[in-house]
C-alpha cells in the first residue's frame, strides 16, 4: 500500500493487559468487552488473542457470526439481547447468551418455542437508565423468568454503572446500594463492573467483571492514562511526513488560515487526517511523536493531511515516522485536546487503514 498511515496492533501489550486485569481481580471470571470491532481493534484477531478471557461481550448479532465463522467456541454474550423474536432461533443457532434487560424481550422468550433453553443475565436497572428492568418490577420479572422455559437455570444478574470513571460521584454507591438490596440472599452469578470499577471500585467485581477500554490499554478514568496504572496500550496510529515547508513569521496554516506561524520555521504535512479517524476537532497544539519527539499539530485536521510545527525537530525529513496515538503518545491525550474521550477515537479509525499485528 503506497499510503503511509497504519493501524499496528500490539498483541504482546493485549496479553499483557489480560492478565493484568485476571490479577485486579483474582476472583472474577472475564467477559472481555470486545463490540465495535473490538473497539476498533479488529474483533476475530482480538478474539483469538484472547484465548483466556471466559466469555465475549458484544453488541449485536452480525458480530457474534463472525467469531462462530472464525470457530471461536468461548460463550459469548449479546449484550442488548434480541431485538426480535426472530433473533431467538440465531441465537440458539450460534450457542449465544443473552442479556435480557425489558418486557418485551422476555414476551418473546416465553411465547418462542426453542430448540434449547438459553443462559440469561437479567439486567437490573439500578440508576443508570439506559437498560435494565426497574427496581420496582424485579419481583414480578424473576418470577417469570424462573417460570420460563427458554431460559437456562440458574439465571445470572447484571447491572451497570453510570459514573464509575468519576472519582466518589454519589449515584455509584446508590446504584451499588440498590443492586445490593434487590439482590438480597439471591444465590447466582452476577456482574457488575466495567473497566473503571474494575481499576476503583474493588467491591464491585463479584463472579465476573466486564472489562471493555482496559484490555486495550487505556484508563477509563478522566485523570490518569493507561501507563500509570500498570497498561500497556494495545493500538498505535502512525504515519510518515509527506512534505516539509519552511514558512515565514506572519504566515497562515491550513484551510480557515486559523494558524499563523509565530516565527520563521518549519511545518511538515503528515499523511492522515479525519479520514482515517483523527478527530477534525483536534485543536492547534495537540502532541504527535517525530522520530519519537514531541511536537504539535497547528491548523486544521484535512481530511488526508495534517500539518505540524517541527521546530523540535528541525532535522526531521520527508518518510520521518509519525505517531498520533499509542506507543509513548497516550490516546488519552489527544482525546482531551479534541474534546472527545478516548473509546471515540479507537472506535473511529478507518477500515480503509492497513492494520499490522506486532506478535
Ligand atoms: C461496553 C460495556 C462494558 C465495557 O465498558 P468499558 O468502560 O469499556 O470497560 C461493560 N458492560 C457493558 C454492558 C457494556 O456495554
Amino acid at each position: 500500500m503506497s499510503r503511509p498511515s497504519r493501524v499496528v496492533i500490539d498483541k504482546q501489550a493485549l496479553k499483557h493487559n489480560f492478565k493484568h486485569i485476571q490479577a485486579l481481580a483474582p476472583h472474577s471470571k472475564i467477559m472481555a468487552i470486545i463490540k465495535a470491532d473490538a473497539y476498533g481493534h479488529g474483533l476475530v484477531r482480538v478474539a483469538r488473542t484472547l484465548s483466556d478471557a471466559d466469555a465475549f461481550g458484544v453488541a449485536c448479532l452480525e458480530e457474534a457470526e463472525q467469531l462462530r465463522i472464525a470457530s471461536i467456541t468461548t460463550p459469548i454474550v449479546l449484550l442488548e439481547g434480541p431485538h426480535k423474536a426472530t433473533d431467538l432461533n440465531d441465537i440458539v443457532k450460534l450457542n449465544l447468551d443473552i442479556v435480557l434487560h425489558n418486557e418485551f424481550q422476555l414476551d418473546i422468550l416465553e411465547q418462542s418455542k426453542l430448540d434449547e433453553p438459553l443462559h440469561v443475565w437479567v439486567k437490573i436497572d439500578t440508576g443508570m437508565h439506559r437498560l435494565g428492568f426497574p427496581l420496582s418490577k424485579t419481583d414480578e420479572v424473576l418470577k417469570r423468568v424462573a417460570d420460563c422455559k427458554n431460559i437456562k437455570k440458574p439465571y445470572r444478574l447484571m447491572t451497570h454503572l453510570a459514573t464509575a470513571n468519576e472519582d466518589s460521584h454519589p449515584l455509584t454507591q446508590q446504584q451499588l446500594e440498590n443492586f445490593k438490596q434487590f439482590c438480597g440472599d439471591i444465590d447466582v452469578e452476577k456482574t457488575i463492573a466495567n473497566s473503571a470499577a474494575v481499576i476503583g471500585l474493588p467491591e464491585t467485581h463479584a463472579e465476573w467483571i466486564r472489562p471493555g477500554l482496559m484490555l486495550y490499554g487505556v484508563s477509563p478514568m478522566s485523570d490518569s492514562h493507561a501507563e500509570q496504572i500498570g497498561l500497556k496500550p494495545v493500538m498505535t496510529l502512525e504515519s510518515e511526513l509527506i512534505s516539509i515547508q519552511k514558512l515565514e513569521k506572519g504566515e497562515p496554516v491550513g484551510y480557515g488560515a486559523t494558524w499563523r506561524c509565530p516565527e520563521d520555521m518549519p511545518v511538515g504535512v503528515v499523511a492522515a487526517g479525519y479520514g482515517d479517524g483523527f478527530p477534525r476537532h483536534a485543536e492547534s497544539g495537540t502532541p504527535v511523536l517525530v522520530n519519537g519527539v514531541r511536537c504539535a499539530l497547528i491548523g486544521r485536521a484535512s481530511m488526508d493531511m495534517l500539518t505540524i510545527d517541527l521546530r523540535n525537530q528541525p532535522e526531521a525529513r520527508i518518510g520521518d515516522r509519525v505517531v498520533l496515538w499509542g506507543e509513548s503518545l497516550p490516546v488519552e491525550e489527544i482525546a482531551r485536546h479534541a474534546d472527545t474521550i478516548p473509546y471515540e477515537l479507537l472506535c473511529g479509525v478507518h477500515k480503509r487503514l492497513e492494520f499490522i499485528e506486532r506478535e
